[in-house]
């Protein structure tokens, strides 16, 4: 029998530690506590304001976007009150147009269209876009039969060829979300799923799909989720699942006026136990049957404080810094590498910027490592004095990092000179600990599994980004799937 009066502790006030606590009060737990380090919600979801002709509005520097498929953020909204806008966007909304820019050779700086066969017509560049149509078609196919059950949040069982869990497809996601039950829960075997564990860029070898690769790489690698080289197929199809690819390609996304840090604003708001800000956890240690959680808050003073479960939805590599981490834990966690992905927000010189946001598939590529591969133009009535977020990734498998510093003049160089958008000034930059994932070799050898095996031990629970995937609806979804199974 459940114990709902237990005491719980959520690491982090991001979207993963909120959506627990929305989540757990939704099972009728409300004796929960959040601790966030800094002083704001949001985590990644971070939209500062800025003013541009007097008006002060929202630019992004983390997450923007959603989609159709995104129904745990859904549920995020409907908790808190506050919705996105989009797809069909109306005048005096952000944006989500886009165009593509070559970076190199005559072309360099200008307009390029590279999904259009009328445009720059040749019978090779016509001969191209059909192979790619005909294998968008044969992998949404593939994807269907041979690889069913591929859509299912997360990874457990994916490595000896099972699946269980929540199905992010559209139809008969009820999203009713009372925590127990799961309408579209899948469960079932399926031993072509192993390829999954594969590189993606072989995983699209072996099915004789490498072109799509050219769709999927705009939202995936320049979004800074790494390169098809060395990420697992697993993490890029259950991100971009067939529905979700489609919607991007077919522009139909969503985003917020206020920002994506707005909807978390309005979810802590509604929680009966807002998180407690400025308060950093900083050591746990799990005594037989208990966990004890110390934090220091903004004025450095320390408070500990016993609790009955633990839920950590904050960097795994990182746990064993500050807890009393098991030997099994610090293996396990010893193997999760995440990206270093690094952006800025640049103002631009008197009516000089960009008009739309803009993709360099060119700088894609692991050989352009540390260039700028997007930037993010939100406010189309802004024209060219609307600030933009550029974005580039700093690390590849394989080849020495970019340094930080180095990364950012890089970027710079690439709006400045080759782009040719005067940078005025740099308003904020960062770099993010992003997209925490497992080697094509772990996740092969069962890395999910043995956290799944895990789960519960030392009455703690792990949840945030590495369960399923960096972006705002896996992270929110396997908030919803650890406390509907373990609470
Ligand atoms: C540039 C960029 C673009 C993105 N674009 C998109 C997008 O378009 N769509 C999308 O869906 N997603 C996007 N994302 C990803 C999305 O923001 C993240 O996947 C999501 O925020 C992860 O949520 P989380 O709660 O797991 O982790 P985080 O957002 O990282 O939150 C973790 C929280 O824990 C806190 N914390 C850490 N350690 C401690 C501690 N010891 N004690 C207390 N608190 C602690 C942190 O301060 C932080 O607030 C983007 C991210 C970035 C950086």
């Amino acid at each position: 029998m459940a114990n709902k009066d237990e005491k719980i502790c959520i690491i982090g006030g991001g979207p993963a530690g909120l959506a627990c606590g929305v989540y757990l009060e939704k099972k009728g737990y409300e004796n929960y506590t959040i601790y966030e380090k800094l002083n704001k919600v949001g985590g990644k979801a971070y939209s500062p304001k800025i003013e541009v002709n007097g008006e002060k509005r929202s630019y992004e520097t983390g997450a923007i976007m959603g989609a159709i498929t995104y129904h745990a953020v859904s549920e995020m909204e409907e908790f808190g009150g506050y919705y996105h806008k989009g797809p069909d966007f109306k005048k005096g909304e952000p944006n989500m147009r886009r165009e593509y820019r070559s970076v190199s050779g005559k072309d360099a700086g200008k307009v390029i269209e590279p999904f259009n066969p009328k445009a720059d017509f040749s019978f090779k560049k016509l001969i191209k876009l059909v192979k790619l149509k005909k294998q968008f078609k044969k992998l949404a196919r593939l994807m269907e039969t041979k690889y069913r059950g591929y859509d299912c949040y997360g990874h457990i069982g994916v490595a000896k060829g099972e699946y269980y869990g929540i199905s992010k497809l559209v139809d008969g996601y009820e999203g009713t979300a009372d925590g127990q039950a799961f309408p579209n829960y899948l469960e079932g075997k399926n031993p072509a799923l192993k390829d999954l564990a594969l590189p993606f860029k072989k995983f699209c070898e072996i099915n004789g799909v490498e072109e799509v690769q050219r769709i999927w790489i705009g939202p995936y690698t320049s979004f800074g989720y790494g390169y098809f080289d060395e990420i697992p197929a697993a993490y890029v199809l259950k991100y971009l699942d067939m529905t979700t690819a489609k919607e991007f390609v077919g522009l139909r996304l969503w985003t917020w006026q206020d920002g994506t840090q707005e909807i978390y604003n309005a979810v802590n708001r509604k929680l009966k136990h807002p998180a407690i800000l400025e308060t950093e956890v900083v050591r746990i240690e799990r005594p037989e049957g208990k966990v004890v959680v110390t934090t220091r808050n903004g004025k450095g003073e320390e408070r500990t404080e016993e609790f009955d479960k633990l839920i950590v939805t904050t960097p795994l590599d990182y746990f064993k810094e500050y807890a009393d981490a098991t030997e099994e834990e610090k293996e396990l966690f010893g193997k999760i590498v995440h990206e270093k992905y690094v952006d800025f927000i640049a103002r631009f010189e008197e009516e000089q910027g960009p008009v739309i946001s803009g993709y360099m598939f060119e700088n894609m590529e692991p050989e352009n490592l540390g260039h700028a591969m997007v930037y993010y133009h939100r406010w189309e009535d802004q024209g060219k004095n609307c600030p933009c977020t550029v974005y580039a990734l700093r690390n590849h498998t394989g080849d020495p990092d970019i340094p930080y510093e180095k990364t950012l003049e890089m970027m710079k160089d690439d709006i400045n000179k080759v782009l040719k958008f005067p940078i005025k000034e740099v308003l904020y930059a960062q770099e993010s600990y992003y997209c925490p994932h497992v080697s094509p070799e772990d996740y092969a050898s069962g890395w999910y599994d043995k956290l799944e095996a895990i789960q519960g031990n030392k009455n703690t629970y792990f949840a945030g980004e590495i369960l399923s995937f960096g972006d705002m609806e896996d992270t929110c979804a396997a908030s919803k799937d650890i406390v509907g199974r373990f609470f």
